[in-house]
């Protein structure tokens, strides 16, 4: 159809019956001048702003104190204790708010920054089952998430007697067995030796879901995430093409960052 076209004589706008414009991709995670103050009184987000779309992955740098974790702490609901007013915080158009809490808790999946937080059972198969359990248990997906993350066989295993990478992989299967749109990572190669590193990079590489990846290892950054936000201050400073931002010295001093070794010898040409 000509969209110059005039609408015709009996289309009085709105109405339901003429024709209207697709409506702009839902967001996957949209966060609006987002505030939030411990109860100790520090502030540690100062309105923060961006939007990441269905599919993308995009990464979180800056430095200790930045508000990176409490940001992430946000996206499902961990925080604030009580949410109260205006919510700044979108998953898949549905705004967080305490009546939306579960749905949100089942579309973001949250992996924290120390897995020993995240493990409590006496068996890896209860601690993947933890998750699954308060939307109606799933044996073949938490059994499936195992095998995703290389840890089949390792069931009846007491996650405590594990490697660091091996309880990194168990809290991931957890998060994956929930079958979440978005998975949101809090320092997720923080204790891995290089070789956990490299695996654990080739399995979030596997991984559809839309990802937030908040992180120190900015080789990491690089290798997974196209787009990246720095984060200073509890203020988005920087939003765009990772290798720009990490390229951009500057920008890197300002915020306590370093240009990765894995850029030094790239040249954008
Ligand atoms: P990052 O993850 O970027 O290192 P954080 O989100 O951990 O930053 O911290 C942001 C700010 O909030 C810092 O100033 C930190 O000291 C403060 N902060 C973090 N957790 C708490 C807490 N539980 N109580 C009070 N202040 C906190």
């Amino acid at each position: 159809m000509n969209s110059h076209l005039p609408p015709p004589a009996n289309c009085h706008l709105p109405t339901v019956n003429c024709p209207q414009p697709p409506l702009p991709p839902q967001h996957s995670l949209s966060v609006n001048n987002l505030h939030y103050r411990y109860p100790d009184g520090r502030e540690a987000l100062r309105g923060v702003s961006f939007a990441v779309g269905e599919g993308e992955c995009v990464g979180l740098i800056g430095p200790n104190g930045a508000g990176k974790s409490t940001l992430l702490l946000h996206l499902n609901g961990i925080l604030p204790e009580r949410i109260s007013g205006e919510p700044s915080v979108y998953v898949g158009g549905i705004p967080v708010t305490e009546e939306n809490l579960p749905a949100i808790r089942r579309q973001v999946g949250l992996l924290f920054q120390d897995a020993d937080d995240q493990l409590f059972c006496p068996t890896v198969f209860e601690d993947v089952a933890f998750g699954p359990q308060q939307f109606g248990l799933d044996e073949a997906k938490v059994r499936a998430a195992l095998a995703t993350v290389g840890l089949a066989g390792y069931e009846e295993r007491s996650p405590q007697h594990l490697s660091r990478g091996e309880k990194r992989r168990v809290c991931l299967a957890g998060v994956l067995a929930c079958d979440p749109q978005v998975l949101v990572l809090d320092e997720p190669t923080s204790d891995l030796d290089p070789r956990g590193k490299r695996e654990l990079k080739a399995l979030l590489r596997q991984i559809p879901a839309t990802k937030l990846i908040a992180s120190h290892d900015l080789e990491l950054v690089v290798e997974l995430c196209p787009r990246s936000l720095v984060l200073d201050g509890g203020v988005v400073v920087a939003d765009g093409a990772t290798r720009d931002l990490l390229n951009d010295a500057a920008l890197m001093l300002q915020h306590g960052l370093e240009r990765p070794h894995i850029l030094q010898h790239w040249h954008p040409h």
